[in-house]
């Protein structure tokens, strides 16, 4: 592991706290080392010291009986391979699976499910994985029940003999909800039901769910991972061999992976993720810190925060908090002048770059859930979402004090 962040906070490594994990693999070298060099040793054909990006969908064979180290493009390529060992190196697992985007990812997650299956998700899940669950698995026999996984009462509950899945997000988009995730593979594990968390907010930098005792480490590389907002892709990570085989299967034949220019922009990002990380947090903790001093701003939501109702959870389970953060300014109204008055930060769907993009969930991430539900979870009209970017962050707090000023 790296040293732990500086802030005085009593970081631990992951997983001091829950059962011995059944995977999450010891780290040999530090976390940047590996970012930087797990599965990308210079190209063995020329000698190359980044990963090369070889344009072809095949590869000549041996002979008809003798499998060369590549095929078909589909199957495996060279700059994919090295971004799965570099991302499944960085979670602690035994293998990584990349995909064309996040849901393609998640999707692949879900079809370990057969017709009959049942999987608990937590309610407040990205919106992408309600549209999925709600449209597309239920007409597959796939069924879901939407649960609030930071309560563990009611994840027993809702869970069923057919349950084969949870699927937890923490921390939610965009309410920043977290979920206690060394007791939630407790319980799992005594049900043998497998457990996913999408990891994408915090990034294996800030949380490593498999050294918790999850299953399956789910990401967008489209966000944090990549880190530039030049690229949509995803990624599993899965703790056991058992899952991994089948997750391969289901890549391979599903087909929904990612070309080699987009794994190469994928760990050209990785490589600079530890030094990102860092900022986006220590940004992400002076401008929740600037926006919950701040009457305007109404409520602010970010787990660095001492008010934030799971604090001491956060403290817990991550090394960081990370740069998502939203606050509630009430009505549609006031969330509309307050965007008005911005100039840097960039009214856009996504998160996780190194620009500063503000969002608004009810009608941009998370527009497909039906109104009544959005409200019911606290996702208001004049809640905005704010992922801080790597600006200085002197002139993100100016930004927003511009916004502020015309609320
Ligand atoms: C963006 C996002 C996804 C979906 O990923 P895509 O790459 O957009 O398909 C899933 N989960 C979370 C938490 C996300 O932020």
């Amino acid at each position: 592991m790296s040293k732990p962040l500086g802030r005085g906070r009593k970081a631990k490594d992951p997983g001091n706290d829950a059962e011995p994990p059944r995977a999450g693999r010891p780290r040999r070298r530090g976390f940047a080392t590996d970012a930087i060099h797990a599965g990308q040793p210079p190209d063995p054909a020329t000698g190359a010291v980044t990963p090369p990006v070889y344009l072809t969908s095949t590869y000549a064979r041996p002979s008809f009986d003798v499998a060369g180290p590549h095929g078909y493009a589909r199957i495996s390529h060279p700059t994919r391979a090295a971004l799965e060992t570099c991302v499944a190196t960085l979670e602690g697992g035994e293998s990584g699976h990349a995909f064309a985007s996040g849901m393609a990812a998640i999707e692949a997650v879900f079809s370990l499910l057969k017709a009959g299956e049942h999987a608990v998700v937590s309610a407040d899940s990205y919106g992408g994985t309600y549209r999925l669950c709600e449209r597309l698995l239920v007409d597959r026999g796939v069924h879901v029940s939407w649960v609030d996984t930071s309560d563990l009462a009611a994840i027993e509950r809702a869970m069923r003999p057919a349950t084969r899945l949870l699927f937890i997000e923490s921390p939610t988009n965009p309410l920043l909800r977290l979920s206690d995730i060394a007791a939630i593979a407790t319980l799992c594990r005594a049900r043998r039901v497998p457990l996913a968390v999408d990891n994408t907010f915090l990034s294996p930098f800030l949380q490593q769910p498999l050294a918790l005792g999850a299953d399956l480490a789910v990401h967008s590389t489209t966000k944090f991972l990549n880190g530039h907002s030049d690229v949509v892709g995803g990624v599993v990570v899965s703790s056991t061999r058992k899952l991994g085989e089948r997750l391969r299967f289901i890549q391979q034949s599903a087909g929904a992976i990612p070309g080699p220019l987009d794994c190469f922009l994928v760990l050209r990002g990785i490589k600079t993720l530890a030094l990102r990380m860092e900022r986006h947090d220590a940004s992400g903790q002076l401008v929740a810190t600037f926006l919950a001093s701040d009457p305007r701003a109404g409520k602010v939501h970010y787990p660095g925060l001492p008010s934030h109702p799971q604090h001491a959870l956060a403290l817990r389970q991550a090394r960081g908090f990370g740069g998502v953060l939203s606050f509630d300014l009430g009505t549609s109204k006031r969330a509309r002048a307050f965007l008005g008055g911005l100039t840097l930060c960039t009214l856009a769907e996504s998160l996780g770059g190194v620009e500063t993009l503000i969002s608004h969930p009810a009608t941009m991430s998370h527009a497909s859930l039906p109104e009544a539900k959005r409200r019911r979870l606290g996702i208001g009209d004049g809640l905005l979402r704010l992922s801080v970017g790597l600006e200085d962050v002197e002139d993100i707090l100016a930004d927003l004090e511009a916004g502020l000023a015309r609320v």
